[in-house]
């Protein structure tokens, strides 16, 4: 067993690119492996919740449609 220096906590695989990352307060881009890794998955992330924020329901009151609700005068009922 040779000695090795103590990473300071678990080691996990970073979630940007799996490699391993010491899972400690020394690790300030923890779970993460390093700052590129941290911002990359961040910006993903921010970008994709953007895309469902914008997804809005198409609900709009349709004002072309507006000739069923006007009476229009037809043959008057009495006449011949
Ligand atoms: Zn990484």
């Amino acid at each position: 067993m040779a000695s090795r220096p103590d990473p300071g906590g678990p080691i996990v695989p970073c979630p940007a690119c799996r490699k391993p990352a010491v899972f400690a307060p020394t690790n300030r881009w923890r779970p993460f492996c390093s700052e590129r890794c941290k911002t990359g998955d961040l910006g993903a992330w921010a970008s994709n919740a953007y895309v469902i924020e914008g997804a809005a329901p198409e609900e709009a009151s349709d004002p072309i449609d507006d000739s069923a609700e006007i009476p229009r005068p037809t043959h008057p009922p009495g006449r011949a």
